[in-house]
């Protein structure tokens, strides 16, 4: 049988809206992207081919290595679904036998069909035959296995191309969305919590590049936050989804504030604080927006009036992925990004150093304005950007702003 065929992941993507150059760089990214991902696996090469990518596996290569390479793929922003099977040549006795084997790996299923296509009219025998060969070859294979039309338990997937014959029998969906740096830079402010590594997961899921600045307590508390974002980045690099990672030493600063400012005031002047900071980045960065994880309500500064004090301190947009969505439901999706056990872990940020007994919740401009100008935010601001240590992580389409003249 080794001879008959090549083991290749087909994957799929929603052409839906992507027309003319757009699908070409479209197409082309997400290329370079899964490419990136899979050089520790036996791949030999990826092909675009007719709306879709494939990846061929190497000689040799089994069905467990094949479904890792698929699992990794999968994860990948832009893939809709990735398809395991075989590449063989034309000949309809050939793919009978290939699509024997691709069905004798699927396990635990009572019934399937065969769906046969052809894209290229060059190939005689037309779609509906092809599913008659294929589908009385696979009978005689499985005899103890039924034919059912309407939703079976798989289907064995027959593509017939200009050079070649496709089929798979084992095809599981892809998280959507947009190749990673099809939409710009976007600077996410990154803590360790659960919250801010789904929703810069999101973005990256909409095509965007994102750089994560996170603020440590340090030199007032320990660095652990810092290994924890480490941790997440790691998770979140599997599927090329951070670039970089700025981390700012900011226990200094918050001590600061701290001493001189209205308690109550303190955690939104921290925040403003950190925003401005983001936003310096943003710019070195060239990326268009800030992003954050909060959710309406959820904390005493997620109110509506502390998000607008917040967003007062900048110019850029600041997008909230997850405004409004529900705990539980950020807890899931952590769970399926990998993140939750990682952000679970106590670590002592920023944010939990210098808390105030009771932090305003209806913070009003005029008031924190005042306190503010009490300090020297823009000399700070420059500081502490000029402080921010990167840490990069690998994403194919992210270039590092030119070195700055000090
Ligand atoms: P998360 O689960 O993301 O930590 P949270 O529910 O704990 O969010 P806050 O701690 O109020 O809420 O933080 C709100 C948002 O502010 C975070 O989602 C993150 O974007 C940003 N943020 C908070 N602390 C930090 C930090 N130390 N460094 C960088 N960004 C932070
Ligand atoms: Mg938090």
């Amino acid at each position: 049988m080794e001879e008959l065929h090549q083991r290749i992941c087909l994957v799929h993507y929603h052409e839906i809206g992507l027309k003319g150059r757009n699908r070409s760089d479209f197409e082309k990214r997400l290329l370079k992207n899964v490419e990136a991902l899979v050089v520790d696996y036996p791949v030999v090469t990826i092909h675009r081919i007719s709306g879709r990518l494939c990846v061929f596996l190497r000689e040799g290569c089994d069905l467990e290595t094949a479904m890792e390479v698929a699992a990794t793929i999968r994860g990948v922003p832009g893939v809709a679904r990735v398809s395991c099977g075989f590449k063989c040549e034309r000949d309809l006795e050939v793919m009978g036998k290939v699509a024997v084997n691709a069905l004798s790996e699927c396990d635990d299923f009572d019934t399937f069909k065969v769906h046969a296509r052809r894209n290229h009219t060059d190939f005689e025998t037309d779609s509906m035959q092809m599913n008659q060969i294929v589908g009385a070859v696979l009978c005689k294979a499985f005899p103890e296995k039924g034919v059912k039309m309407k939703s079976p338990d798989v289907t064995v997937t027959v593509e017939v191309v200009q050079s070649a014959a496709y089929i798979y029998a084992r095809s599981d969906r892809g998280v959507g969305g947009l190749p990673v740096g099809v939409s710009g830079k976007v600077m996410c402010l990154l803590s360790s919590g659960i919250g801010s590594p789904v929703s810069l997961w999101r973005m990256a899921r909409r095509g965007a590049i994102p750089i994560g600045v996170h603020f440590s307590g340090r030199p007032q508390t320990a660095d652990t936050s810092e290994y924890l974002v480490d941790d997440i980045a790691k998770v979140l690099e599997k599927t090329g989804c951070i670039a970089r990672v700025y981390v700012v030493p900011f226990g200094d600063y918050q001590k600061e504030i701290a001493l001189t400012a209205p308690p109550s005031l303190r955690v939104i002047m921290y925040r403003r604080l950190m925003f401005k900071v983001a936003e310096e980045l943003a710019k070195r960065e060239r990326a268009g927006a800030l992003v954050t994880g909060e959710s309406l309500g959820q904390v005493a500064s997620q109110t509506l009036d502390n998000i607008r004090a917040t967003d007062e301190a900048v110019d850029m947009p600041v997008f909230r992925p997850l405004i409004g969505t529900d705990k539980l439901e950020i807890i899931e999706e952590a769970q399926r990004l990998g993140s939750f056990d990682i952000s679970s872990q106590d670590a002592p940020d920023c944010c939990t150093l210098f808390m105030p007994r009771n932090p305003e919740t209806h913070a009003k401009m005029p008031e924190v304005l005042a306190a503010e100008s009490a300090l020297p935010v823009d000399e700070w601001v420059a500081e502490l950007a000029d402080a921010a240590e990167p840490h990069d992580y690998a994403c194919p389409s992210y270039r590092p702003p030119k070195a700055r003249r000090s």
